[in-house]
C-alpha cells in the first residue's frame, strides 16, 4: 500500500478509536489544532512519563519545573524571537496557497536524493551479492549527474539561508522550476519573512494593556528560572532543568496531521555546564537521547541524526533526531548547544547578574547550555505510526493492530466475560477491581469475543483475559497476547505478577541504564 494511503488510514484510525480528534470538530475543525481523546490522552501521558522519569529520576543532576505560558514580553526580545523567529514564506498566485520557501527547496533536494536512491536500489537488485555500492555511486554517470545537481542546489540553499537572502531563495525556486503542487504553476510572489509568535493583550485597555506573546518554546521559562532553581535546589554545575508544556507557533503551512500544529507540547531539558565543556555534554546528550528512542523497539533503522545546515542564532552545534514517518524521515527532536546566549541575553535585558559561582574553580561565569527539545505530539505520531499494523490472518481475515510498546499502551489489560450471565461478569469485574490500582484495565462485555479482541487490538491493549465457565471452578482465565495472539490458561492470582512489570514504564527505563 502506498505510504500516503497508510497515513490516511492512520489519521482515520486515530479518530475512530478516540486517539486524536480535530479541534472544534462539530464546528468543522480549526486548522492545525487537535484534541486528544480518551485513548490519546493516556498514550500521551505515558510518553510524558517515560520522558520525565528518564530525565528526572535517572539523572540525579536533572530536576523539573513547570513555568507559566505567559511571560514578560521583554523575554522574547532578549531571546531573539521578536526579531528573528521568522519563516520565509512564498505564495502561489494561482492557488493562493502559502508555502515555506525553505521547505519547498528542501523537498526539491529530497527529490534528487530519491532519484539517486532509486538508481542504487535498481543496480543492487541487478548485480545481487557482487554489488559494490560505493563504486557504483562514484562511477555511474546518472548518479553522478544527480549528485552534482543536488550538491550545487544544497550549497546555494545553505548560503541563501545563512545570509537571510530572500531574493536568492526566490531565485532558487525559479531556477529549479519548482511548481505549486496544487495549481501546478510557477507563478510565485516574492519571498517574505513571517514572525511565528502569537500575541495577545494582558490587562484592560484602560490601564494601557500590555502586548504579550504565547510562548513559542518552553525553554525560556527554564532560562529565566535558572537562578531560582540553582539557588533553592543548591544545584552544582553541571545540572539540567526539564520541563513539559504547551508552546504556540503560527505555522504558515500546517500539514501532516499532528506533525505541525499551531498549539503543541514540548518536552525540553536545558543542561548547564562550564564554558568549553559544552561539546562533551552535547555528545553525551546525543547518545542518551537516541538510546531513549531506540529503547522503544521500533528498529534502529527508523532513526537517524541530521546535522543542521543553518545554525540558529544561539547555537554552536545542532542536530536533529529524525524518525521514519509514513511520509519520510522527519525531525522529532532537536539537540542544540546554545552556548551562553540565553543567560547572557537575559542578564543584559533584565540588568541583573545571572552568573554562577563555581566553588571548584573559585570563579564566576555564565554557564553554557546544551538543550534537548522534543515535540510530544510528533513523538506521539512517530509511536502510533510505527505501531499501526494491518495483518492478514487465516481464513482471509484481517486485523488492524497497534503494536504499541506495552508500557505506552493506553489500556494494559482488557477483562472479558465470555457471556453476560452465569456470574461471569461479576468475576471479571472483581479482577478489574483488584488490578486497577496497578495498571489501566478495561472491562468489556459487549459483542462476541472475536469482536472484543479486535477492538482491543485496535487500541493496542497488550493483554486480554477471558473469564469463562471453567473459571468458576478453577480460578483460572485465558490470557491472550496481542502480538502473538497466543492464549494460555493462568491463575487469576498470578495476573498481576505476569503483567505488571511488562506494562510498567520501569521496564523501559531499565533499558537506559
Ligand atoms: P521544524 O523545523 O519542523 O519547524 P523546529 O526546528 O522549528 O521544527 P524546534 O524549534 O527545534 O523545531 O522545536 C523542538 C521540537 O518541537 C521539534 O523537534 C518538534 O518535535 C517540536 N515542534 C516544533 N514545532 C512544532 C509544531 N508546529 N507542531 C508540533 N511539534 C513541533
Amino acid at each position: 500500500m502506498a505510504q500516503e494511503d497508510v497515513f490516511k488510514k492512520l489519521v482515520s484510525h486515530c479518530k475512530e478509536y478516540g486517539f486524536v480528534f480535530p479541534s472544534s470538530d462539530i464546528y468543522d475543525g480549526l486548522a492545525a489544532v487537535y484534541d486528544y481523546g480518551q485513548m490519546g490522552a493516556e498514550l500521551k501521558n505515558n510518553i510524558k512519563k517515560y520522558w520525565w522519569d528518564s530525565m528526572v529520576l535517572l539523572h540525579s543532576n536533572v530536576t523539573g519545573i513547570d513555568s507559566s505560558i505567559f511571560m514578560h514580553p521583554t523575554i522574547w526580545k532578549a531571546s531573539g524571537h521578536v526579531d528573528a523567529f521568522n519563516d520565509p514564506l512564498i505564495d502561489n498566485k494561482d492557488s493562493k496557497k502559502r508555502y515555506r520557501a525553505d521547505v519547498l527547496i528542501e523537498d526539491q533536494i529530497a527529490k534528487y536524493d530519491d532519484k539517486i536512491n532509486k538508481e542504487v536500489a535498481k543496480a543492487a537488485k541487478r548485480f545481487g551479492d557482487s554489488f559494490d555500492e560505493e563504486k557504483f555511486r562514484a562511477t555511474n554517470p546518472r548518479v553522478i549527474e544527480h549528485q552534482e545537481k543536488r550538491d550545487a542546489l544544497h550549497e546555494r540553499y545553505k548560503k541563501a539561508m545563512n545570509d537571510n537572502d530572500l531574493e536568492s531563495l526566490k531565485q532558487i525556486i525559479v531556477d529549479e522550476k519548482i511548481v505549486d503542487p496544487v495549481s501546478g504553476t510557477d507563478h510565485w510572489t516574492d519571498v517574505r519573512q513571517f514572525n511565528l509568535m502569537f500575541s495577545t493583550e494582558m490587562g484592560s485597555t484602560a490601564d494601557g494593556a500590555m502586548k504579550i506573546y504565547l510562548r513559542p518554546e518552553t525553554a525560556q521559562g527554564i532560562f529565566v528560572n535558572f537562578l531560582n532553581v540553582q539557588k533553592t535546589g543548591r544545584m552544582k554545575i553541571p545540572f539540567g532543568i526539564a520541563q513539559i508544556g504547551k508552546a504556540f507557533r503560527n505555522e504558515i503551512v500546517a500539514r501532516q496531521f499532528i506533525f505541525r500544529m499551531r498549539e503543541f507540547e514540548q518536552m525540553e531539558m536545558e543542561f548547564f555546564c562550564r564554558p568549553g565543556e559544552e561539546m562533551k555534554w552535547f555528545e553525551m546528550w546525543k547518545a542518551t537521547r537516541i538510546k531513549w528512542h531506540k529503547a522503544l523497539g521500533f528498529g534502529d533503522d527508523h532513526y537517524r541524526f541530521h546535522d543542521h545546515e543553518k545554525l540558529a542564532h544561539y547555537a554552536n552545534a545542532a542536530t536533529d533526531i529524525e524518525f521514519l514517518m509514513p511520509f519520510g524521515f522527519k525531525e522529532v527532536e532537536g539537540i542544540h548547544s546554545r552556548t551562553d546566549f540565553d543567560l547572557s541575553q537575559h542578564e543584559k535585558y533584565c540588568g541583573k547578574s545571572i552568573k554562577y559561582y563555581d566553588p571548584e574553580l573559585g570563579e564566576s561565569y555564565t554557564p553554557y547550555c546544551v538543550e534537548t527539545s522534543i515535540g510530544l505530539d510528533r513523538m506521539f505520531l512517530s509511536v502510533i505510526s510505527a505501531s499501526y499494523t494491518e495483518e492478514q490472518l487465516e481464513k482471509g481475515e484481517t486485523r488492524v493492530v497497534l503494536k504499541l510498546p506495552a508500557p505506552l499502551a493506553p489500556v494494559k489489560l482488557a477483562v472479558l466475560p465470555l457471556v453476560k450471565k452465569d456470574g461471569l461478569p461479576e468475576v471479571a469485574q472483581r479482577i478489574v477491581d483488584d488490578l486497577k490500582f496497578h495498571f489501566n484495565c478495561q472491562y468489556d462485555e459487549k459483542d462476541s469475543i472475536g469482536k472484543r479482541y479486535r477492538r482491543q487490538d485496535a487500541i493496542g491493549t497488550p493483554y486480554c483475559v477471558t473469564v469463562d465457565h471453567d473459571t468458576l471452578n478453577d480460578n483460572c482465565v485465558t490470557l491472550r497476547n496481542r502480538d502473538t495472539m497466543q492464549q494460555e490458561r493462568v491463575p487469576i492470582a498470578e495476573l498481576n505478577n505476569m503483567i505488571a512489570d511488562k506494562v510498567s514504564i520501569v521496564s523501559l527505563l531499565k533499558k537506559l541504564v
